[in-house]
């Protein structure tokens, strides 16, 4: 079981969930993105995003038009990471496609570049291996 505090960017206000790893994250349409899923190997019992976030999660994951399978989002800044790391400890990253071929994933980083969701998608170049990226308070 997972605690997870949500800015809910409509309200300015902080919501408090409690959800175990089956579980959807809230604010997550049709189950595509688990409790589990979100905190990767991240041992952290409090977990933390946005609704902005999930939302675009939703965006990107219909836009696709198929599974995203995703590495990790969130991330203790004691638990590493990478170049792009502090969104990760925001909540409000994400690194996908690890488990896709070089032929999806090229896919799947054109979908997340060309979607308009994203305010940095991590240039190609950079994330050989997986698919990186964000949404960042503005
Ligand atoms: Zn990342």
């Amino acid at each position: 079981m997972a605690k997870i505090i949500i800015f809910n960017n409509d309200t300015d206000r902080m919501e408090v969930y409690y959800r175990g790893e089956e579980e959807p994250m809230p604010y997550n349409t049709n189950s595509t993105l688990k409790v589990k899923e979100f905190r990767g190997s991240s041992r952290s019992s409090t977990l933390w995003t946005t609704k902005r976030t999930m939302q675009s999660w939703n965006s990107q994951r219909y836009i696709y038009g198929s599974g995203i399978p995703v590495g990790f989002a969130f991330k203790r800044p004691y638990e590493g990471g990478h170049g792009t790391q502090s969104q990760h400890y925001a909540g409000t990253a994400f690194d996908v496609g690890q488990r896709l071929s070089q032929t999806q994933r090229t896919r799947l980083w054109n979908s997340a570049n060309n979607s308009g969701v994203w305010s940095f998608v991590e240039p190609i170049s950079l994330t050989p291996t997986w698919v990186h990226f964000d949404k960042r308070f503005r």
